[in-house]
């Protein structure tokens, strides 16, 4: 631990800068930053994150080291300010805010108005000449404190505030008078005594101290907790403290508060954006309370105030060269800055503001690259609403976070816990007056969010932006009635459960449920796509098992196929009954006279494919999945009725065949390679498939190159088998046709052993491609589908850093596929003299990290679902530029 403790900032300069965030948060750091810039920022200091540790550590005590440094840096405040703190007559009040260095919105405490006693209110009266304004800030500040550091429910203060504005018979908090807020002081004073046990302190320092305590103890509050897990925030130390002078926005129509945006954090278009309340403090805007007013309105209200906030943008942006998100407060026509840091925004905001950046000259092409995270992207890949559909629109609110959302109308936030936990597949819309930190696992599960009250930074609107989840907030039509579980709109009465849309875009709201469109890849996003690929080394393909997914992915630029299940073309309602008679047949004469039923069902779905990949490679893996899969189970006698007319056997026959086929452990039953070994028709009549259906489409010009990939092989006698099986039937089809199609055998290494064994296989194999969902099965010995048990266990308590099945495990299944590939690449080198081409078709293809991780140990391509092929892109880019994947795993 550093020896100084304390960081002070005011007027010009600053002891620390912009770049010590570990130590004095993001916040902290900036405030310094911008005083060093030159901009109006009041005076204070920021108590390090490792005072915070230390305090920890200390059993939650603050060291006696830091406290006459605070003592000093506040003589400092007083004197840049030129007030005193506790003086009785023209007090200085301070700000005890918290930051850490990455920020957490909303989840730790602030309190202002700190320094504030029955004494020093009456001469902050006279001073100011403001009465009103000194008992409005002595009862926020006997409100904030008591809920922040002393546990009060603030719902007890608000209690008493709506109980005096009900008996003066106003609306608004700004109609109570001076007297009002003087009574309504002892009333909250009152609280606070109940609540506590003893007066609220009369000593500043002591308030000071307290104030302190309480935002290093909201480091490990519930709501921040929460917040670090959903983020996966690991590896901070804590929170610094900020204590700053208070600057008042609630001094009067002179006065104001607003935060806003650099750029539009929603699209990314190159405008001042945010919101502002005239006479009023710090949390207003933010809390949702009020609506507040566009900040283009300023300009007519405020003209100078906004001219100098337009540039300070100008100023920001040059110096910092990113997107901001600031806050402002003005005293009586004086403007103050009193935050500053890089801007949270929509994935699509992200793209447009990186490739205008780069276009403006702010920033070049590589760090645009760098800079949009892969997730992000997932928001230009969002379902939008249909604008064809005619559905009207009810309502009208701000919109706040793109995309379209339909759902079933939940309103509160354990709620949606509740309902996801009972039906996880069906879409939630949020409703809510407005959100709060308590409300993030709520909002985490929600399709989208919708609000009645506040504006474009409330809680609902920041948090969904960065979700990339679809919100319409401050939708002031909708009214809740949480008791009669009811959202009113207008004359319309929704219940809880029924299915409401809102536009993130537009910020309508509609009635039902509306049709969404595929969204596609053209602007910026196509640019900054560009820019990707001329970084990236990682071939990407695509997981697609029909034409229209596999144009889909061309479309998004995937470079051929990784992963094309057969099993799900069986399915087909035209060819599931012949799958059925197939199993079901007695004889191997039986199982070839279903199989030829089949066949051309098979051929055309890959005449489809070799077409839409044209001149890109196909890789198609052989049946995988246990047979049983494709019959009625015995609960399911209905089913089994149905299927024993269409394929005229008695019912009692299939369930006998389903008992036959029936597994303890289907996951490591009898599938993959092992099917075809013992049913080797199944393996031809998909081979000769394939290879018919390149002979035919090479006939009419199309580029074909096929990959047959055999799955779970575990031992190489395995395929060696299967391949000289598949070979015999090729060279067959070459006679028939008289024609030859270039092709590849490959397989999947899916096994442990499979890794182990990896030379040998690669004697035989032309290719592996690592199939890292089971692989991650059979080296956890974790079954994916019962993983629930325990999985949030293991997270929890930090067993395991990340779910295996979402990223690779690096550190075991990681291992194994390191020494996989270099086993099978020197085998096959040196026994052939060629390059074994290895990828992955996991859903592991599709996340950023483990693209970077696939990467790092020299696959030569990722496969995934069309929808990430752009995320990998980008990742694969990222990984070669040398970002990323930094995640400890
Ligand atoms: P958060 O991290 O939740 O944004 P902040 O520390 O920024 O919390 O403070 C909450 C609110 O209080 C903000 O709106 C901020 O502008 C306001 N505020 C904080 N310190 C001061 C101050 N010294 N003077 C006036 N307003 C302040
Ligand atoms: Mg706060
Ligand atoms: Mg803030």
């Amino acid at each position: 631990m550093s020896t100084k403790h304390v960081y002070y900032f005011g007027g010009k300069s600053a002891d620390g800068d912009g770049k010590m965030k570990e130590l004095l948060g993001g916040k902290g750091a900036n405030l310094a930053e911008m005083c060093k810039i030159g901009i109006p920022v009041p005076p204070g200091f920021t108590i390090t994150t490792e005072v915070c540790a230390a305090y920890y550590t200390a059993g939650k005590k603050i060291p006696a080291a830091a406290v006459p440094e605070i003592d000093a840096a506040l003589k400092k405040v007083e004197a840049e300010f030129g007030k005193t703190f506790g003086d009785p007559t023209d007090p200085l009040l301070v700000s005890v805010r918290s930051g850490a260095a990455l920020s957490m919105p909303g989840m730790m405490n602030t309190i202002l108005n700190l320094g504030l006693s029955d004494a020093s209110v009456e001469g902050l009266a006279k001073k100011t000449g403001n009465p009103r304004f000194a008992y409005d800030s002595y009862r926020r500040l006997i409100d904030m404190f008591g809920s922040t550091a002393m546990g009060c429910e603030h719902e007890k203060f608000e209690h008493e505030l709506k109980s005096m504005k009900e008996a003066k018979g106003v609306k608004l908090d700004t109609e109570l008078s001076a007297d009002d807020l003087k009574a309504l002081v002892l009333k909250y004073k009152a609280v606070y005594k109940a609540h506590v046990g003893h007066d609220f302190p009369q000593d500043p320092k002591q308030q000071l101290m307290l104030a302190i305590d309480a935002v290093f103890n909201s480091w490990n509050g519930n709501k921040a907790i929460e917040y670090r897990r959903i983020e996966r925030i690991t590896e901070l130390k804590g929170t610094a403290v900020n204590v700053q002078a208070m600057v008042f926005g609630n001094m009067g129509k002179g006065s104001g508060t607003g935060v806003a945006f650099t750029r539009d954090p929603n699209t990314g278009e190159n405008i001042f954006y945010g919101d502002y309340l005239i006479d009023a403090q710090g949390e207003d805007v933010v809390a949702g309370i009020r609506t507040p007013e566009p900040i283009a309105q300023l300009d007519s209200e405020m003209p100078r105030v906004y001219k100098q906030l337009m540039d300070i943008r100008q100023v920001l942006e040059k110096h910092y060269k990113e997107m901001q998100d600031i806050e402002f407060t003005v005293q009586d026509g004086v403007l103050y800055m009193l935050q500053t840091r890089t801007g949270k925004r929509t994935g699509t905001a992200a793209v447009r503001i990186a490739v205008e950046m780069a276009k403006e000259g702010l920033i070049d092409e590589t760090t645009a690259v760098k800079r949009v995270p892969p997730d992000s992207l997932n928001h230009l890949l969002q379902p939008q609403l249909d604008p064809k559909s005619k559905v009207a629109s009810v309502a009208k609110g701000i919109a706040a976070s793109p995309g379209g959302a339909s759902g079933k109308v939940i309103l509160s936030a354990e709620a949606a816990v509740e309902f996801a936990k009972k039906h996880p597949n069906e879409p939630i819309l949020l409703v809510r007056k407005e959100t709060s930190p308590e409300d993030v696992a709520g909002m985490h599960l929600a399709k989208g969010i919708l609000t009645s009250t506040g504006g474009k930074a409330s809680h609902a609107a920041v948090v969904a932006r960065g979700w990339g989840k679809p919100c319409v907030v401050g939708c002031e039509a909708v009214k809740i009635d949480e008791k009669a579980q009811t959202v009113t709109i207008g004359t319309y009465v929704i219940k809880a459960g029924d299915f409401l849309t809102i536009n993130g875009t537009s910020g309508d709201v509609m009635i039902g449920k509306v049709e969404t469109i595929e969204p596609t890849m053209t602007g910026d996003f196509n640019t900054l796509m560009t820019w990707a690929d001329k970084a990236r080394t990682l071939k990407i393909r695509t997981n697609a098992d029909s034409p229209a997914d596999a144009k889909k992915a061309r479309e998004f630029g995937a470079e051929g196929i990784g992963l094309c299940r057969t099993e799900h073309m069986f399915f087909g309602d035209d060819r599931i009954a012949a799958v059925r008679e197939m199993i079901l047949a007695e004889s191997e004469a039986g199982r070839k006279k279903a199989l030829a039923k089949i066949e051309p069902f098979q051929k055309n779905d890959f005449v489809g494919i070799f077409t839409a990949m044209n001149g890109y490679p196909v890789t198609i893996r052989l049946l995988d999945p246990p047979l049983h899969e494709f019959l009625p189970q015995k609960d399911n006698r209905a089913g089994a009725e149905a299927v024993a007319k269409q394929i005229g056997v008695s019912v009692e026959k299939i369930f006998e065949r389903v008992e036959e086929l029936h597994e303890m452990n289907p996951m490591m039953g009898f599938r993959g390679c092992r099917l075809s070994l013992v049913f080797p028709e199944i393996g031809d009549m998909q081979v000769r498939a394939i290879i018919e259906a390149a002979i035919e489409v090479k006939k009419k010009g199309v580029t074909v190159l096929p990959e047959i990939m055999i799955p779970l092989v575990g031992v190489v006698e395995e395929l060696t088998f299967l391949k000289k099986r598949a070979i015999a039937v090729i060279e067959e089809a070459f006679q028939k046709h008289g024609a030859t199609v270039e092709y590849q055998i490959g397989t999947m290494i899916e096994l442990p052993r499979a890794c182990v064994a990896a030379d040998k296989i690669a004697e035989e194999a032309e290719f592996f491609s690592f199939g890292t969902n089971d692989l991650t099965q059979m080296t956890f010995g974790f079954s994916r589908d019962d993983i629930k048990g325990f999985m949030p266990t293991y997270l929890e308590e930090k067993i395991l850093p990340i779910d295996p099945f979402q990223t690779i495990d690096f550190a075991g299944v990681g291992e194994l596929m390191k020494m996989g590939l270099k086993k099978g690449r020197d085998s096959r080198k040196a026994k052939h003299g060629t390059h074994l081409k290895v990828g992955i078709c996991g859903e592991h293809g599709g996340d950023p990290d483990s693209v970077v991780f696939c990467h790092q140990i020299g696959m030569d391509y990722v496969s995934c679902s069309p929808f990430r092929v752009p995320i990998a892109r980008l990742a694969a880019a990222q990984a070669a530029l040398g970002e990323g994947g930094k995640r400890d795993k």
